[in-house]
């Protein structure tokens, strides 16, 4: 049986956007492919992990599971969860919602805009551009309404009674047993259709233009958060401009696992290293730190280095860096390693075989043989 999204992530359908981001990093850290190398299950798990956040971190891509599962993320979203495409949120509202859902029986005006005034613009960014910040120029087609026909589509701005829903505005959809009242495709709610297309928009009430913006990404933001811009976004009907949203979709890397404003890292600690307690240099967002180990470090065992982490985006506050360090035995030795090593444990006391903790285990399992 597949899990649904909200088991992936071990959580409720009623968890709020902090709790599902807090469980997102916990599985995404437990299931990163640098700390399951060659693992395939722990690698699909990731997959996975990352699709469910995707999805119900993002409010529309939720509701519209909740309500049809993951049939009904298909098709529409598609393309709008490509990376450096182009959202709007007239055109998912007006697909997945219509207007019988949640704005319910409300009929469209036919004068109504034929889309919202905001825009939203996916932007990836390295691992790195999202931590330290960045400048960037934004290419992207923005939504002018078509003076011609009053954006209404239509020749002269001509409408006539709809035909396929004959001016009701909705339509009956049969999904499975149950017949649902939809917003009617062909006039999208609006009871009326065009005749004759406006030859200047071909029908579609807007032409597309063609628009850069460069724009400064301040250090530290992070995946899901959105830089508005304004005045940037599509040209409402009253002529102004809407705003533009930059959905911010920042890389992974391979070294460092990024968790909100910590970065965490396992890292390699020879056995000597270990033993002794010593100082080793551990790479860091910014370079290099020092990571004072006590004497007789556990493998596993976790280190904070404060302040090596990511500066927050509106406190400016900066997190840490967590060091998971595993230990490292040497595969091979040469003589003189060898002969120190049997020196370094005669020291210790082995002797026939024999160290004085295994000793005790033989002492409590001495009376079974009298
Ligand atoms: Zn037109
Ligand atoms: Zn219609």
């Amino acid at each position: 049986m597949e899990l649904d999204y909200y088991e992936i992530l071990e959580i409720t359908q009623s968890a709020d956007k902090e709790t599902i981001k807090k469980a997102y990093r916990k599985m995404a850290l437990k299931y990163h492919p640098d700390r399951n190398q060659g693992d395939k299950e722990a690698e699909d798990k990731f997959k996975l992990v990352n699709e469910a956040y995707e999805v119900l971190s993002d409010d529309e891509k939720r509701a519209v599971y909740d309500r049809y599962g993951k049939d009904g993320l298909k098709g529409g979203f598609g393309s709008t969860s490509g990376f450096g495409g182009f959202e709007d949120l007239g055109d998912i509202f007006s697909s997945f919602f219509g207007d019988s859902f949640g704005r319910s029986s409300r009929r469209k005006r036919a004068n109504e805009e034929k889309f919202v005034s905001d825009l939203i613009v996916n932007l990836r960014l390295s691992f790195k551009e999202a931590i330290f910040g960045c400048k960037k120029n934004i290419d992207f087609n923005y939504k002018d309404f078509c003076k011609t026909c009053n954006g209404t589509g239509a020749k002269d701005g001509q409408m006539q009674t709809c035909p396929k829903c004959k001016g009701s505005g909705q339509v009956g959809i049969s999904q499975g047993f149950i017949t649902f009242a939809q917003t009617c495709p062909d006039c999208q709610g609006s009871g009326e259709s065009i005749r004759e297309k406006c030859s200047d928009c071909k029908g579609k009430g807007y032409q597309e233009v063609n628009d850069q913006v460069e724009i400064n990404i301040p250090e530290g933001v992070d995946s899901g958060m959105n830089l508005r811009v304004n005045s940037k976004g599509n040209v409402g009907k009253n002529g102004s401009r809407g705003d533009l949203y930059v959905k911010i979709i920042a890389d992974e890397d391979r070294t460092f696992i990024r968790d909100e404003n910590d970065i965490y890292i396992e890292y390699p600690v020879f056995f000597t290293q270990a033993i002794l307690g010593q100082s080793v240099k551990v790479p860091t967002i910014r370079g290099e730190a020092t990571l004072n180990l006590p004497k007789g470090a556990k493998d596993g065992q976790r280190f904070v280095l404060e302040k090596e982490g990511v500066k927050d985006v509106h406190s400016s506050q900066i997190g840490n860096q967590i060091v998971q360090i595993s230990i490292k035995f040497p595969t091979s030795l040469n003589d003189e390693q060898k002969e120190l090593l049997e020196k370094l444990s005669e020291s210790f006391g082995i002797k026939d075989g024999m160290h004085q903790e295994q000793k005790g285990f033989f002492e409590k399992i001495a009376d079974w043989f009298k």
